[in-house]
């Protein structure tokens, strides 16, 4: 029987608010010592009243706008009663029945296929506070993070395969990046997901009982969680010919790479929603509405079309610059950069006419020195593209002299180096340094002659068959030209001088 996999996401993400979501603590308790961001309203005591934050309830429309949701005009709170340590006042303060957002969508490609993911809602609430133990068996508990706001965004069991959802939570982690909502840091529980999986056989549209996986926390638990459950439950029907017979939770556990049964889950009927009584019930209308939409910045999705339609970019280079907004921003400063200096070479046309022309190739010199040159050369010395010592104006100098054979790549390097430590400009650090391209003033050939007549041995070599010999010849003539001569030009000289 072939079975297909059916992948539905819970994913809560905290905002990075000022406030906590019903009080006025600092919502930036998990940098503080336990216990010291909170308040009786966050603690639950008898008597106090929650009063919503404006900026939370802003920011859950916009990430709900910007997955396409549609907000309704009428939202409320809710109780949801469960009991434990980490909830002091017995229940949490959520939505049940009237989210923020509804059925959205998220584009994405996966496996080279362009999928479209909906989102069944999104909704407000408050995070609980943090269990700590000890190896002595104590718990502790940190009220810290307890009224944390968070969102919690359900998509529709549209997922397909464990990769597909790993690519879109790096997709929705992006857009909280984007959207400034969120830091979105798995790692630090910023964005935390829980995964439904279930198999049914292929053309089915019925769906089985599903294992709700818990505690994954990194993009790739999620993808060897999933899989783990995945062939866990296929086993289950190549045996028995059928679907798991009961509904669980299950939690992963990362360092034995298995999930472990834990609990069998409560139907909604055993939180007993409620609405919250002392909240007053929302209302949107359309100019608020329509507000916060106009706030939306360009999206990851946008900008990546946008980078390959207008500049020219392929779309793997286009998806690289999407994953940091800084580095897109720095490349654009670039490009208006490089904009400058071709106008000025060709006064007659317009900056958007002349990379219209040489789209391809100018998008290839962007492409490999910001991408491939100072990317790798950030990597290797730890730096960051927020605090690059090169302006935009300087790197966009060091692309012209490439581009105009002033300088050969290896020195272009170099320099690219020297800049990134002091800051310089290319140019000063090219003639300090006397790395600029030998001038074509007759000299290679002599040379190249030169190195010829004094290596017989090598030159029989090769012109006996052996081609490795070549790269000595090419060697001797960057030495005795101190790296300043175009390879290009050596190697196309080398071959005709070694043929007479
Ligand atoms: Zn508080
Ligand atoms: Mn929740």
């Amino acid at each position: 029987m072939k079975l297909e996999t059916v992948i539905g996401l819970e994913i809560h993400v905290q905002l990075k608010t000022r406030s906590k979501m019903f009080c006025g603590c600092s919502n930036a308790g998990e940098n503080e010592d336990p216990n010291t961001t909170i308040c009786p309203v966050c603690l639950g005591h008898p008597g106090t009243l929650p009063a919503p934050n404006k900026q939370a309830i802003e920011w859950a429309a916009k990430t709900a706008l910007a997955l396409s949701c549609s907000i309704p005009k009428h939202s409320k709170f809710d109780r949801k009663h469960y009991f434990y340590p980490d909830l002091p006042k017995g229940y949490q303060i959520s939505q049940y029945d009237e989210p923020i957002g509804m059925k959205g969508s998220i584009s994405l490609v996966a496996g080279g296929e362009e999928r479209t993911i909906r989102i069944h809602r999104l909704h407000l609430e408050e995070d609980a506070a943090k269990l700590l133990h000890n190896e002595k068996g104590d718990s502790f508990v940190d009220y810290n993070r307890g009224g944390t706001p968070l969102m919690e965004i359900v998509t529709e069991a549209d997922l397909r395969s464990p990769e597909e959802a790993g690519a879109f939570l790096r997709e929705l982690r992006l857009m909280m990046r984007y959207l400034k909502v969120s830091d979105a840091d798995m790692e630090k529980g910023h964005l935390r997901c829980d995964a439904n999986v279930s198999l049914r056989p292929e053309g089915s549209e019925e769906l089985f009982p599903k294992t709700e996986v818990k505690n994954i926390n990194s993009f790739k638990a999620v993808e060897r969680a999933l899989s783990y459950e995945v062939k866990r439950q296929s086993k289950i029907w190549e045996e028995t010919g059928e679907a798991p017979t009961k509904q669980g939770t299950r939690g992963w556990d990362e360092d034995a790479a298995k999930t472990l049964e834990q609990r069998t889950k409560e139907g909604s009927a055993d939180y007993r929603y409620f609405p919250d009584p002392d909240i007053p019930e929302l209302d949107f209308d359309k100019d608020w509405v329509d507000r916060i939409k106009s706030e939306i910045p360009e999206l990851p999705a946008d900008l990546r079309k946008r980078f390959m339609d207008e500049y020219g970019f392929n779309t793997a280079d286009a998806k690289t610059f999407a994953s940091d907004s800084a580095l897109a921003h720095y490349a654009e400063e670039v490009i208006s950069e490089l904009k400058v200096w071709l106008t000025s070479k060709d006064p007659e046309a317009s900056a958007e006419e002349i990379w219209e022309r040489d789209k391809k190739k100018l998008a290839k010199l962007v492409s490999s020195w910001l991408l491939s040159k100072l990317l790798g050369a950030l990597n290797a010395s730890g730096g960051s593209i927020s605090n690059i010592k090169i302006t935009a104006e300087n790197m966009a100098e060091l692309m012209t002299m490439v581009h105009e054979s002033r300088v050969n790549s290896a020195n272009a390097q170099l320099i690219l180096g020297e800049m990134l430590k002091t800051g310089s400009d290319p140019s000063d650090i090219l003639e300090s340094k006397d790395l600029g391209a030998m001038e074509d003033d007759g000299s290679l050939e002599g040379i190249i002659a030169d190195i010829v007549k004094n290596s017989p041995k090598q030159a029989e070599e090769y012109q006996s068959g052996k081609e490795v010999v070549f790269q000595y010849f090419v060697g001797q003539v960057m030495k005795e030209t101190r790296g300043k001569a175009d390879p290009v030009l050596v190697s196309k000289m080398l071959k005709k001088a070694l043929a007479e």
